[in-house]
């Protein structure tokens, strides 16, 4: 990276640039080489400026949330990481109103966490995301869901921060899928996600407790429990489960260098050890190859890559 660019993003960001950062340590797959730089942002004006500056020098950028959802490239990226830091962690209650609260919350809020907040509040709707890691922005993004819950049944508005400013953005106007948004793209795209605007429903905190631990048991149970991975791999296609395909094609346990088909949830693929984002990738095309043998159904990753 240009030595001038360097120093000005020095000056942008207040805490201190990471300079060939490896991203291993920034994904829950626990794999990826280095960010030419990795900066974190304290708020929404210096995230303003940093994309301002970036935009007008043509630096590739792309923002990280906890890296749950992220397999990242052995080669690294050539470019700038954004992280949001505190300024991005607020969490407002509004007044309870006809059984509805409304919640204003940062980007950089955990996900889970949250829930964990709402549901002790007596507040219902989240009780899906209690066991998702990762941050408030990338659940958007990725309309984070669980057990026929999702972010998009939520929300009330989000606001994006991007080259032109920022715009607040009503949940109506916005088409969100199957574990997407499908209409990022026309707002921007490589724009921000900074506040989401969720609207909650009053409930007895009893019910939602007890909904909550029926799916955090099924969870328990389902998922394999300390190595990297980002969860499900690859979306269910319709009416179908991408872990029962692969399962019925014979490919749990099956491994590439570090990476393997976990024995406990085969749409999980995990690190065992020392894994490459190479060897995840190749793991993952010979399981869409086989599934696709086997039942003609094309797997499309959930996970994005960097
Ligand atoms: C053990 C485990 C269990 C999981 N279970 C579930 C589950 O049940 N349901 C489910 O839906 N997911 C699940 N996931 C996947 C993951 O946790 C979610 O997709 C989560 O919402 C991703 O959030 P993140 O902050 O980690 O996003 P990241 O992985 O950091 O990023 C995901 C994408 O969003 C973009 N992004 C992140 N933040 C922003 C922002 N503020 N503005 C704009 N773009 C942004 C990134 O560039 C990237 O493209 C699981 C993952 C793991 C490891």
């Amino acid at each position: 990276m240009d030595p001038a660019i360097r120093e000005e993003l020095s000056r942008i960001v207040t805490a201190p640039v990471q300079w060939d950062c490896p991203l291993a340590g920034y994904t829950s797959f626990a794999i990826g080489g280095p960010a030419e730089a990795l900066a974190k942002v304290r708020d929404r004006r210096e995230l303003a400026a940093l994309l301002a500056f970036l935009g007008r020098t043509r630096v590739p950028w792309r923002i990280i949330g906890r890296g749950t959802n992220l397999l990242v490239r052995d080669e690294g990226f050539a470019g700038v990481i954004i992280l949001l830091g505190n300024g991005f962690r607020q969490m407002e209650f509004g007044r309870c109103r006809a059984g509805s609260c409304m919640v204003a919350l940062g980007a950089g809020c955990s996900l889970a966490k949250t829930a964990a907040v709402c549901m002790d509040r007596g507040l219902t709707g989240l009780e899906f995301a209690g066991g998702i890691p990762g941050t408030v922005g990338g659940a958007v993004i990725m309309n984070a869901g669980a057990w026929g819950g999702d972010m998009a049944a939520v929300i009330r508005t989000v606001t994006v921060l991007g080259p032109e400013g920022e715009r607040v953005l009503c949940r109506d106007s916005l088409d969100f899928g199957y574990r997407c948004w499908r209409d990022f793209p026309e707002f921007g795209g490589r724009a921000v996600v900074v506040a989401v605007e969720l609207e909650l429903k009053v409930d007895d905190p009893q019910e939602i407790r007890r909904r909550h631990a029926a799916m955090q048991a099924r969870r328990r149970a389902g998922q394999p429990p300390g190595q990297g991975n980002a969860g499900s791999f690859f979306k269910n296609p319709a009416d179908d489960a991408a872990g029962r395909l692969i399962e019925a094609a014979g490919l749990k346990g099956t491994r590439v260098g570090g990476a393997m088909v976990s024995e406990r949830h085969a749409n999980f693929l995990v690190n065992t050890g020392g894994a490459t984002a190479a060897d995840v990738l190749t793991l993952m095309r010979l399981v869409q190859d086989k599934v696709r043998q086997d039942s003609g159904i094309e797997l499309e990753p959930e996970v994005h890559f960097l």
